[in-house]
């Protein structure tokens, strides 16, 4: 019997893929760099935590419930958000996090040969499970911060399957209104599946701000990405759905695999939808004031910056990320880098409460 090498087991995508490293959990950072509190600020997750009904299912949750398997579709969520949007729960599909649908639907609509089209400095992980997938990742770099329409409509060919969209846009903030969504996507005019990724949705308040669910009616190859990671402060939990017409999801739902999501994730979820106004409204008035506050600083500071749309901002610095990184951790403050981006030495930061956002404006403070 002959056995291969790892190395001939291996394709070429995977060959020249680097694995990513999440960060370290909190007590080895704090060793690592010495300090006794740390603010988390580079995953934009909510510092007001779960609505407080979330909390509570949290709370009671019954322990051996934890031998029986989830619902495996995620039956009463998806009846919730189909009642709340207008859909049938057939439209509907729950993943685990909004990172496993991306995973769904190329792999529901690529095969060998084909690509897909995004921008070149936006949420990383379309581009990703593409290449290491095997298909190209075709990235249009952004104009003026902004998804550049036009030049993504010039790279489609006849291999091109799918087009992501991050409305509004991880790490810029910026979105396209409702006019511009429409226009591209009448260009688009059914040959690709467009999905418009909305994690932000629920921070966005301008009037002229998309809701692509309420835009499936018009558009049958449009599908919609929503997380309960950041506004609903579920991230931990790991869970996100998509909508879309019921033949494209009848589709996806082929390349899905089922009991993904946790019972405890669709409670709290369920919950968290219920108990949603209040929390809403208070976590947007923390991002408004607190946004404010880094405004003031950042301009004293004599740093550029973009503070846009989302529970993020990012910071130009006059040094490298990465050192800005290691000094900003040894004073308890973690944020992201953003060479990754195709940002160098820019930072995106989280909207935290004021404590935290303090604790930021004096670490830039001492290491300029
Ligand atoms: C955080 C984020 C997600 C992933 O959310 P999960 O539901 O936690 O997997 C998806 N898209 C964008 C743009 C994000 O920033």
């Amino acid at each position: 019997m002959i056995v291969p090498t790892l190395n001939e087991l291996v394709p070429s995508y995977i060959k020249g893929f680097d694995a990513y490293i999440p960060s370290k959990p909190d007590p080895e950072l704090k060793k690592l760099f010495g300090c006794t509190r740390l603010y988390r600020l580079n995953n934009n997750e909510n510092p007001l935590g779960p609505p407080p009904a979330a909390q509570e299912v949290l709370c009671r949750f019954h322990p051996p419930l934890a031998a029986v398997y989830p619902s495996g579709d995620s039956y009463y969520l998806r009846e919730k958000l189909a009642e709340m949007h207008g859909l049938h729960p057939e439209q509907i599909l729950v993943g685990n996090g909004a990172n496993e649908v991306i995973t769904f639907v190329i792999k529901a609509f690529c095969e060998a040969g084909d690509n897909i089209i995004t921008a070149d400095k936006t949420f990383a992980v379309y581009e990703w499970v593409a290449i290491f997938s095997g298909y190209e990742a075709r990235l249009v770099p952004l104009k003026d911060l902004v998804f550049d329409d036009e030049g993504m409509l010039e790279r489609i060919d006849g291999r091109t399957k799918i087009i992501f969209i991050c409305n509004p846009n991880n790490p810029t903030g910026t979105y396209w209104n409702r006019e511009k969504l429409c226009r591209f996507l009448d260009s688009i005019d059914g040959k690709q599946i467009v999905v418009v990724d909305e994690a932000y949705f629920e921070f966005v308040e301008k009037e002229d701000f998309p809701d692509g669910i309420s835009l499936l009616d018009r558009y049958p190859n449009l599908v919609v990405f929503r997380t309960f990671s950041k506004m609903y402060g579920l991230a931990g939990l790991r869970i996100g759905y998509l909508a879309g017409n019921k033949d494209v999801v009848e589709i996806i739902r082929r390349a899905c695999v089922v009991y993904s999501v946790n019972t405890l994730a669709q409670e709290a979820a369920l919950r968290a939808l219920d108990d949603r106004e209040d929390h809403i409204r208070r976590t947007r008035n923390l991002l408004r004031e607190e946004k404010d506050y880094l405004r003031r600083h950042l301009t004293a500071l004599k740093l550029p910056f973009v503070i846009n749309e989302g529970n993020f901002v990012m910071v130009k610095l006059p040094m490298s990320d990465t050192l800005a990184y290691r000094k900003l951790m040894g004073r308890g403050v973690m944020v992201r880098t953003m060479t990754g981006f195709r940002f160098p030495n820019y930072i995106r930061i989280t909207i935290a409460r004021h404590e935290a956002m303090e604790a930021l404006v004096d670490g830039l403070k001492t290491i300029l």
